[in-house]
């Protein structure tokens, strides 16, 4: 899977290490982060854009800042 440093913008691939969190409003969440290989900063998935779909004008039903709003949340 592939990720992105919030450091330094790199995108890298990595086998991804699966952390569980217990969200007080979302309850428990799962999600993938891997560690960029220059700064070793713990980085979110990188998901690209569909380029299948057009784009849609409306907003997504996660909540910003949902620890589900990726899709990568396995509960
Ligand atoms: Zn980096």
């Amino acid at each position: 899977m592939k990720f992105k440093c919030p450091e330094c913008s790199k995108l890298f691939e990595a086998e991804g290490t699966r952390i569980e969190y217990h969200s007080p409003i979302y309850g428990p969440c799962a999600k993938y982060v891997g560690y960029c290989p220059d700064c070793n900063v713990e980085s979110d998935e990188y998901r690209e854009p569909n380029p299948g779909k057009k784009y849609q004008n409306y907003e997504p039903v996660s909540p910003p800042g949902c620890c589900c709003s990726g899709g990568s949340c396995d509960f």
